[in-house]
C-alpha cells in the first residue's frame, strides 16, 4: 500500500516498520513489491464503492496481498483499501477474530 500523498505519484517507502501484535518489529519489505506502487495513491484511498472495487481487483492479483492486509490488521489502519480489504471489510475481519479468540475451548 502507497504512502496518502496529495501528489499524483505513489510513495513507498523503502522501510516501513511497524510494531507487531507481540512487541516485535513487522517486517515491512513487501510493500516494494506491492501492485499498487505505480498507481496514484488516491485509487487505494477511494470515496465511494466503485472506487473501492477498483482497488481491489488491483489487489486481487497482487504477490504481496497477504502481508498487506495482516498490515493493515495489526497497526489498525481506518483508512484506505489494503490487502484487498476495506476499512468496513477489516473492521469485521478484525471483529471476527476477536470472536474466534473467545470463544472458550471445550475439553
Ligand atoms: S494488496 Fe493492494 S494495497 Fe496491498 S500492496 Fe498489493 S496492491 Fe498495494
Amino acid at each position: 500500500m502507497p504512502e496518502k500523498s496529495d501528489g499524483n505519484q505513489m510513495r513507498l517507502p523503502s522501510v516501513v516498520w511497524g510494531m507487531a501484535a507481540n512487541g516485535g518489529v513487522m517486517d515491512t519489505s513487501w510493500m516494494a513489491k506491492g501492485k499498487c506502487r505505480n498507481e496514484p495513491p488516491a485509487r487505494f484511498f477511494p470515496s465511494d464503492g466503485v472506487g473501492v472495487e477498483l482497488a481491489r481487483r488491483i489487489c486481487a492479483t497482487c504477490p504481496v496481498k497477504e502481508p498487506c492486509l495482516e498490515y493493515a490488521l495489526a497497526q489498525r489502519v481506518d483508512h484506505g483499501v489494503w490487502g484487498g480489504a476495506s476499512e468496513r471489510e477489516r473492521r469485521r475481519i478484525l471483529k471476527r477474530r476477536r470472536a474466534a479468540a473467545a470463544v472458550p475451548t471445550t475439553r
